[in-house]
């Protein structure tokens, strides 16, 4: 889920990028994403809007990205990274083992207690990443 002020094409053109019919075009799709895909799947989504795009341009635009941090890069153990633009309002990842569904979730508690945490140690808590990994509850467990 992502609600972005600014379009990643903007943030683009404000940190200097040229900005190619191509570039513009996986921008476009990541925007348009609220899952987080990878490479590959961008791929799928980009040569549906232009079948000359190649996967070396896909992964060398996303580097671009997020080298100029408007792209997150995730890791969700599967081998394989996956991007998401930099959302408006943070939120962590909640990784279903059996299927690889990605959830976003959000929780005030977990926030207070990072930063609490950090501040215990003496630190100004500036950025911080959490993962969850599960498998679904089955019935009997619930
Ligand atoms: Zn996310």
């Amino acid at each position: 889920m992502t609600e972005t002020v600014k379009s990643l094409e903007e943030l683009c053109v404000e940190r200097g990028m040229r900005m190619t019919e191509q570039r513009r075009i996986i921008a476009q799709i990541l925007e348009g994403s609220d899952d987080h895909p990878d490479v590959e799947e961008l791929h799928r989504r980009s040569v549906k809007v232009d079948a000359r795009i190649s996967i070396s341009t896909v992964y060398r635009t996303v580097k671009l990205f997020e080298d100029a941090g408007i792209i997150e890069r995730h890791d969700f153990r599967d081998g394989r990274s996956r991007y998401e633009t930099v959302p408006e309002a943070h939120h962590d990842h909640l990784i279903d083992l059996k299927t690889g569904v990605v959830i976003e979730f959000h929780s005030p508690e977990i926030e207070a207690l990072q930063e609490r945490i950090a501040r215990e140690y003496g630190f100004r808590l500036v950025d911080h990443r959490l993962e969850l990994y599960g498998v679904p509850l089955k019935k009997e467990d619930k």
